[in-house]
């Protein structure tokens, strides 16, 4: 399960599949990361310094966070992807391609000059998770998908 969080300011990412339930997350920042709600992730809860140590010391990589850097991440079905926006300006996005079996993450691209900002994942995440809450199976054939999606392969 892929999920993403954000505020104004940073996002946080969270994979259960590495996630092995050490609990550092909670103990850490109890109020943001609470097992027994749904959903057990509310990054309203504290403030961005806190919950960034908090994800920083989760020992699986199942958190993990970035500065928006004011971009914005949104979800266009009729175009079939996710995109990234600077204000009015496109600067990214991850397309897939419906078939029979679901959904297929195609390509993702990032404008030059937005680069290492962590918005590919962000656009892979958001494709993830809409695709993960409406019960449609997803694969891969960009690169770069497939490295978020199954981060320990080459
Ligand atoms: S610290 Fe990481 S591995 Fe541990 S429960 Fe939290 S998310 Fe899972």
């Amino acid at each position: 399960m892929h999920r993403l969080y954000e505020n104004n300011d940073i996002t946080v990412f969270w994979d259960s599949e590495k996630c092995f339930h050490a609990k550092r997350c909670v103990g850490g920042c109890p109020e943001v990361f609470d097992p027994t709600r749904k959903p057990w992730i509310d990054i309203s809860k504290a403030e961005n310094p806190m919950m960034w140590k908090a994800v920083s010391a989760c020992p699986s990589g199942a958190l993990s966070c970035a500065y928006n850097h004011g971009i914005r991440i949104g979800f266009s079905e009729e175009r079939s992807c996710s995109e990234a926006f600077d204000g009015e300006t496109k600067v990214g996005e991850c397309e897939y391609v419906v078939t029979e079996s679901g959904w297929t993450i195609c390509h993702t691209a990032v404008s030059q000059a937005y680069g290492g900002l962590g918005i590919a994942k962000r656009l892979v995440f958001r494709v993830l998770e809409t695709a993960e809450r409406r019960k449609i199976a997803v694969d891969a054939t960009c690169s770069y998908a497939l490295k978020v999606m199954n981060p320990g392969t080459p």
